[in-house]
């Protein structure tokens, strides 16, 4: 861990702890939100895998979806499948309001993105609908960014990318087709600015990939790029 403090004081957290005190969303033991042994025992997205949106894929280089419609960002990777506790933990993050446990989900990714290592110099939250911000309190992507900021050192770019309008979640959408219809124009990125790096995408979750597609494509399409993604988990 480094020295720069968290976003929670040290006091803050103690507080919270006598108050709500740390349970592992998996095994509910106290101590913390996401436990080693849940996520340990939680099954790693290894390989083989399509080296660009990093889906189980055994022929080598990238599955025919990637070849079929190439997406715009160069690579997609996540550490986990999404299920057990690391499902437990995005839901946690996502619907229940334990905005605390995305600290320990950034952990994992940080030691993820650096053995991967990508050549990025910034990192973009994927946006969330204003209304559902609203409802939410914060947006989940930004916190992981931020966490993942603290502990990598590159900086969060949060208004290079806006989301014009509300979706219906990814997840409810009936299969590829209407995922990418889902996205179709949603999102739209600032103007390029000086230096341009290459970009990092932060997501909690992938779905079928048609988010991060559309987040890569409108910011390609404004100059920037290239862009990778990085998520905590996908349905395997
Ligand atoms: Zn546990
Ligand atoms: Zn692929």
């Amino acid at each position: 861990m480094s020295g720069v403090p968290s976003l929670l004081s040290a006091a803050w957290e103690r507080t919270l702890d006598l108050v709500f005190p740390r349970r592992c969303v998996g095994c509910g033991v106290f101590g913390a939100f996401l436990c080693p042994a849940c996520l340990s025992a939680t099954p790693r997205a290894q390989p083989p895998r399509c080296r660009v949106c990093w889906n189980r894929y055994e022929g080598g280089d990238a599955c025919f979806h990637c070849l079929q419609q190439r997406p715009a960002f160069e690579a997609a990777r996540f550490p986990f499948a999404y299920e057990g506790a690391v499902r437990e933990a995005v839901h946690a993050l996502k619907y229940d309001g334990v905005s605390a446990i995305a600290a320990t989900m950034a952990e994992a990714m940080a030691g993820f993105l650096t053995a991967w290592g990508p050549p990025v110099t910034a990192l973009v939250p994927v946006p969330l609908a204003a209304r559902r911000r609203r409802s939410r309190g914060y947006n989940q992507s930004e916190l992981l960014a931020r966490e993942l900021s603290r502990l990598c050192g590159l900086p969060v770019n949060g208004g290079l990318l806006v989301r014009r309008k509300a979706t219906t979640p990814q997840a409810l959408a009936a299969d590829e087709a209407a995922r990418r219809a889902n996205v179709e124009g949603v999102f739209a990125a600032g103007p390029k600015a000086e230096p341009a790096g290459a970009l990092l995408l932060v997501d909690d979750v992938m779905t079928s990939g048609a988010t991060l597609d559309a987040c890569a494509r409108a910011l390609v399409a404004a100059g920037h790029g290239p862009v990778y993604a990085l998520t905590f988990a996908r349905e395997d």
